[in-house]
């Protein structure tokens, strides 16, 4: 499989991958989309491949990793894990303070 030219977008709310004519991936905070690239849809199959529709978990973030790998070849780098849905979370903020 060749890996297609893909951007990666983070933001508040999602993170996206983008082929130059399509989004086949996102990672949003109500679920998981992973989609054939618009060229693979024309036998009739649809284009999801991996579809969430719920709260988003951090295994869910592993999924969407590993999917995008399974059907896409695309990496999806570590750097673009969200981190919003953790944010409730307490954070361990290093003191500054010296
Ligand atoms: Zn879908």
């Amino acid at each position: 499989m060749t890996a297609p030219q893909v951007q990666i977008d983070t933001g508040a709310n999602a993170v996206w991958v983008n082929t130059a004519t399509y989004c086949i991936g996102r990672f949003g905070r109500m679920g998981i989309d992973i989609h054939r690239d618009l060229g693979a849809q024309t036998d009739g199959q649809g284009e999801c491949l991996l579809c969430t529709h719920g709260a988003v978990s951090e295994a869910d973030w592993d999924a969407f990793v590993a999917g995008m790998l399974e059907h896409h070849g695309v990496t999806v780098p570590a750097s673009a894990k969200p981190d919003w849905w953790s944010a409730r979370k307490t954070k361990d903020v290093p003191c500054s303070a010296s």
